[in-house]
């Protein structure tokens, strides 16, 4: 396995079944680790957010999750593949149920969070949900320190970015072990409230442009995000 340099940040270049391997193994170390699944928004966000900045410079694994990021490892001569992090968390959910790791869900509404609970124990089998708590609480000392005593192996942590990883790093400093990933909206979208691209947008990468087309209101998002990513990739190849 080998990290790549891109604008300033090391991406692990993980095939899907490595990426999978590597957290199972991490998940069963006595040590808390993190799993940040990186896009070209929190490039920009790392940019004016010194902490944030730190985050991706400390994470145990950092994976392409968005196309602009495949892209942009393509630009630098490397051929990887895009790792959905919904993908990956799910895969991970499964994984860890076969070996009756407990889990912690923490994230998203209250019904969001209690449907993608229950939408999971029913697909998964021997799923071992210890610890859920949605993502609007106020004192993140007290939720870690109920985490901590679960002994959670694998913690999904859906606050959206940049939240969702500087909960983390705080977590880090006080439980004792658990592989930690930023999920984003995926238990939105295992909650069934929203639903995911249709599989030939997945399968090329661009469920951006579908989610664009049903919320037009996304693209100020996206753009000029995805265009100006590719222009600093580039730049930096031509060492300009
Ligand atoms: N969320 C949360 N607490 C917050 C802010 C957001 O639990 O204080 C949840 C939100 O309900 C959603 C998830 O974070 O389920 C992801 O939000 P968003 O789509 O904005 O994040 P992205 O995937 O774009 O990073």
């Amino acid at each position: 396995m080998s990290r790549v340099k891109l604008l300033g940040y090391e991406i692990d270049t993980y095939s899907f079944e490595g990426a999978i391997e590597k957290g199972l193994e991490l998940e069963i170390q006595d040590k808390v680790s993190q799993v940040v699944t990186i896009n070209p928004e929190m490039f920009d966000c790392a940019k004016i957010d010194p902490e944030f900045a730190q985050i991706l410079k400390t994470a145990e694994m950092v994976i392409p999750d968005g196309v602009g990021v495949k892209l942009g490892l393509k630009i630098m001569n490397k051929n990887v593949d895009r790792i959905a992090g919904v993908d990956f968390a799910k895969r991970m959910l499964e994984e860890s149920a076969k070996q009756n790791l407990p889990i912690a869900l923490i994230g998203a509404k209250p019904e969001v969070l209690e449907l993608a609970r229950k939408n999971l124990e029913q697909e998964i089998n021997g799923l071992d949900i210890v610890f859920a708590q949605d993502g609007y609480f106020k004192d993140d000392e007290q939720v870690i320190n109920e985490l901590k005593s679960t002994n959670a192996r694998l913690i999904l942590v859906a606050l959206g970015s940049p939240k969702q990883e500087k909960f983390i790093k705080k977590a880090r400093n006080i439980l004792n072990c658990g592989l930690m990933v930023g999920v984003g909206g995926s238990f939105d979208v295992w909650s069934g409230m929203v639903e995911r691209a249709p599989e030939i947008y997945q399968r090329f990468g661009i469920e951006w442009l579908y989610r664009t087309i049903k919320q037009p209101e996304r693209f100020k998002r996206i753009f000029p995000t995805l265009p100006l990513f590719v222009l600093r990739v580039i730049k930096q190849k031509l060492g300009l």
